[in-house]
């Protein structure tokens, strides 16, 4: 066993949550720790697409410059219903000039973009050790203490679960919501046979299934099926995932299968909690809740409840245990006040997918109008908020 360390914060998950919040709070003042699983920041089962409010939140970070310059845009999305008909829509057709939105989103590479946020972490005087899993955890007088696998026996007076869906903080907390997980995505990066459009693509298909497309590069698309586990059976994931390819008309001419294709399989994709802040603790991330990769939002959420979780603090020389607590009861105030209502949405969505009528029906409304279309997709990048989108939509 190392010996014992102790901080005034500990972040468990060095995702971009985790990263982000652990420099803002090295800005207010904080000694930080961030521990994480991994050896080193890695790839990550993701369509890596950031939406245009993310681009936002990097903006107002100062982070937006070197981001532009290490990914590409996305400047909509190419929606196409279960009968093959599809739609195109912009971001800079939406909302974006009145609510001063960014008008398109990032094509991230999640090894790179999570490497940036480490550095930046690092930069700011966190403290960052890779290779540690949280094993234990324990409430004391003081906090908490928490032991890795790798022998760290750590305390803090505030612990921060971001540790992404299957979030061992939030079991820990009595706050994760226990629910049947029959679903999985099968990810996978194809050589594309055509240069990219830079728009990022939502297939959805008759059996409730769903592949998101995101240009890497002229060349590379990174692929997303969200898929029933029935749907592998008897089969790898990379022949499943090109015999799903294979029976879609737009998707089938798309790709080049020159070898055998790397896919990666996670599960589960969802995650439900009861709330995000506990006794000296707080869920941030997908930790604190995570619908479903359809709406292509899980970054900006996780950028955004760092943040937002940061600005509620008191700061470590005004943390006595009763201003810690308002400010965590804050927090779990604001994230549903700002997220509860896409929330809402993003369950309409996961409903309405396993109805294909609904889905084309909704495509030919949309198509009616191409600001329609727009409105709708500052909805899903949250250039807009919900209510304003779907009157905007209304109006149009
Ligand atoms: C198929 C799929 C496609 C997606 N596509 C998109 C998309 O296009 N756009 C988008 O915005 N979002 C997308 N998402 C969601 C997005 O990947 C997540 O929302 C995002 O990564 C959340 O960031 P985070 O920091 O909360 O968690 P994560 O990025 O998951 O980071 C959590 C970290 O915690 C570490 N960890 C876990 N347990 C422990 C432990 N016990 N001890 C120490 N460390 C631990 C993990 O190793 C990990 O590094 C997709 C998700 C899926 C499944």
């Amino acid at each position: 066993m190392r010996g014992s360390i102790s901080y005034d914060a500990v972040i468990v998950g060095a995702g971009p949550a985790g990263l982000l919040c652990g420099r803002l709070m090295v800005e207010k003042g904080y000694r930080v720790l961030v521990i994480e699983a991994r050896p080193e920041i890695d790839d990550k089962v993701c369509g890596a697409y950031l939406c245009p409010a993310g681009v936002e939140l990097l903006k107002a970070m100062d982070l937006l410059p070197a981001m532009e310059s290490l990914f590409e845009p996305v400047h909509g999305m190419i929606l196409s219903s279960p009968d093959g008909q599809l739609l195109q829509t912009y971001f800079a057709g939406a909302d974006a000039r009145r609510t001063g939105c960014h008008p398109y989103g990032l094509s991230l590479d999640r090894r790179r973009f999570d490497g940036f946020l480490a550095g930046d972490y690092l930069h700011s005087g966190g403290e960052l050790i890779f290779g540690q899993r949280l094993i234990a955890l324990a409430q004391t007088s003081l906090g908490w203490s928490l032991k890795t696998s790798g022998g760290y026996a750590i305390s803090t007076a505030l612990l921060i679960g971001a540790d992404g869906r299957k979030s061992v903080v939030s079991r820990h907390l009595g706050l994760s919501r226990s629910m049947p997980h029959r679903r999985l995505a099968v990810h996978a990066t194809l050589q594309s046979i055509k240069a990219n459009p830079r728009m990022g693509e939502m297939h959805l298909f008759d059996a409730a299934d769903y592949i998101g497309l995101n240009p890497v590069d002229d060349g590379l698309v990174n692929v997303s099926w969200v898929c029933r586990k029935e749907d592998l059976e008897g089969q790898s994931s990379s022949s499943a995932l090109r015999r799903r390819i294979q029976q879609s008309p737009n998707l089938r001419n798309r790709f080049a299968w020159y070898a055998k294709v790397e896919t990666q399989v996670t599960c589960p994709i969802t995650h439900r909690v009861r709330g995000c802040v506990g006794p000296q603790a707080a869920l941030i991330g997908d930790a604190s809740g995570f619908v479903d990769p359809l709406t292509g939002e899980g970054i900006y959420v996780a950028l955004k409840t760092a943040s937002m979780l940061v600005a509620c603090l008191p700061g470590p020389a005004n943390q006595t245990q009763t201003a810690l607590a308002r400010s965590l009861r804050a927090y779990q105030q604001q994230r549903r006040l700002d997220l509860a209502s896409k929330a809402i949405i993003s369950r309409i969505f996961q409903h309405m997918i396993h109805r294909p009528k609904w889905c084309n029906r909704l495509r030919h409304y949309l198509a009616g109008s191409s600001t329609r279309g727009d409105a709708f997709i500052g909805l899903i990048g949250n250039v807009s908020r919900p209510g304003r989108a779907i009157w905007n939509m209304a109006l149009s």
